[in-house]
């Protein structure tokens, strides 16, 4: 695989590594330089990156079609649009969150200033996922920029048209020394991750995660790490199933499922079992029709490694399909499914589906529910769909998840003010909104003193010789 630096150098494997040292260098240069401290520069930096947006929407959603399949709609509205509205707000508060802090200070340093400057840590790396190719790198690398760091990022490699287009157009907008793209996958991470870095995002797996937090130990990096893991979804029956139907449905199936945040499976009683996927049917077929594979709106799994890994499952447990099923290797479809009855022994229950399969577990009751989430790793989001207040308290009471939707999948993501992340397995640390700008932001303290003669004077019982009769106990 190519790597391409910013300024469009193109190494062969043999320079690999030098290349990614080189290129780390360059980055760190300018931060050192202080490029990208003064706000001017920032702002300048995210003025062009929505420039950038703008003027090039069209090939944003050219390049997401080629790797996902994805509709020009949910190409709009999950990535496009939610970058634009992301930079737009952060440029509308950029000099708010920049400014020095006042916090309130006791009565002893009445004399003094006591502040908390907002300092860029240095040099930031950004790792990006597959799944949301551009809005997962881009939106993480806009808040490292916007808190006065330096940034390297690192597309993922497996949604090859998204990585080309970042790898092509970001040296045309934005700052070609403390700004640049590494290409490439694992080999390529590893040597960067060899690097050092002031802060390290990033984006994907859970077993990856462990290797990149394994890696930032060696210089004591902080990082954010975004991770995945099995979201639950619990129905009880006083949800309204038609609206239920279409909000979990919705965020199964955008993005053929391959979404982190994707309900991954369904707990109910066997009674909402059966009347959910009654009302599925329904909606299903008003919005993908009757066959699904010639639906404009459905993406595609990303590639044959994924699409065989999610075939396995489905094979696994067929016996449990009571809608859809059919797949396409050649089309790299796979219809809208759903599983009934299944068990926890299933081989779908075992990881994170990622795809277009939405299994339901029957339970007994909400305790039921609450006591099978408890048993497995921290989910990334908990949803619960119920009209009653105490279920939903019961809910957000007593499990732990990195977040938790009541009566509707996805939509909190968009919430800025609603800071997004894991907890556990599902990841450290969170960012969206103010959020972003603070993740990458060091909270520097400061007390600043004078040499007022009173001060001195109140403060001076703290020299020695030491008199008990100072001290007030
Ligand atoms: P991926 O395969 O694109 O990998 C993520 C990044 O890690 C890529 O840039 C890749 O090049 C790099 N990488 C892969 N193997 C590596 C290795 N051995 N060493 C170093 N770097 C390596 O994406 P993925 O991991 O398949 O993404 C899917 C997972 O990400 C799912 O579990 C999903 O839930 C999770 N995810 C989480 C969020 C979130 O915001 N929490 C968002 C999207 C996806």
């Amino acid at each position: 695989t190519p790597i391409r630096s910013a300024n469009g150098n193109i190494s062969d494997s043999k320079g690999k590594s030098a290349n990614i040292a080189e290129t780390v260098q360059r980055a760190r240069d300018a931060f050192n330089r202080g490029v990208t401290r003064p706000v001017e520069w920032r702002r300048k930096q995210l003025q062009n990156l929505l420039r950038m947006y703008k003027e090039n929407q069209q090939a944003m959603i050219d390049a997401l079609r080629e790797d996902l399949r994805r509709s020009k709609m949910e190409a709009i509205l999950l990535e496009v649009d939610y970058l634009i509205n992301d930079l737009t707000n952060t440029l509308h508060s950029l000099d708010e969150w920049v400014k020095p802090e006042k916090p309130s200070k006791p009565l002893v340093n009445i004399l003094d200033e006591v502040v908390i400057y907002n300092d860029p840590y240095g040099l930031a790396l950004v790792i990006g996922a597959w799944n949301y190719p551009l809005q997962l790198l881009l939106l993480p690398m806009a808040g490292a920029i916007a808190a006065g760091n330096a940034v390297v990022v690192k597309p993922s490699e497996v949604a090859v048209a998204c990585a080309r287009f970042v790898a092509e157009m970001l040296p045309k907008y934005l700052d070609n020394d403390a700004i640049v793209v590494v290409e490439g996958g694992a080999e390529e991470t590893t040597l960067l991750l060899k690097e050092k870095f002031d802060y390290i995002f990033y984006t994907g797996s859970t077993s990856v995660g462990k290797i990149v937090y394994e890696a930032a130990t060696k210089y004591l990096t902080p990082v954010t790490l975004e991770l995945g893991g099995k979201s639950p979804v619990y129905i009880d029956s006083s949800a309204d199933l038609e609206v239920t139907a279409k909000r979990i449905l919705w965020g199964k199936f955008i993005n053929s499922g391959q979404t982190c945040i994707a309900p991954d499976y369904i707990l109910c009683s066997k009674e909402i079992q059966d009347k959910f996927v009654e009302a599925s049917k329904k909606v299903l077929k008003s919005w993908y029709g009757e066959d699904p594979q010639k639906s404009p709106d459905l993406s595609r799994i990303i590639n044959s490694r994924h699409f065989s890994r999610l075939q396995a499952v489905l094979d696994a447990n067929k016996s449990k399909v009571v809608i859809g099923g059919s797949y396409d290797p050649k089309d790299k479809f796979i219809a809208p499914t759903i599983l009934a009855n299944v068990a926890p022994s299933d081989k779908i229950m075992e990881d994170e589906i990622f795809g277009p399969l939405l299994p339901i577990v029957p339970v007994a009751d909400a305790y039921e529910a609450i006591k099978f989430i408890n048993e497995r790793p921290l989910p990334l989001v908990l949803y619960v769909f119920s009209k009653q207040r105490s279920i939903q308290k019961l809910f957000t009471e007593q499990t732990r998840s990195g977040s938790v939707g009541i009566n509707d999948t996805i939509m909190f993501y968009g919430v800025e003010t609603l800071p997004f992340g894991g907890v556990g397995n599902s990841g450290i640390g969170a960012y969206h909104g103010k959020k972003t700008f603070d993740t990458f932001t060091h909270k520097k303290s400061c007390l600043i003193k004078n040499f007022n003669p009173i001060g001195e004077k109140l403060a001076s019982g703290r020299y020695p010789p030491y008199t008990e009769g100072n001290l007030k106990f």
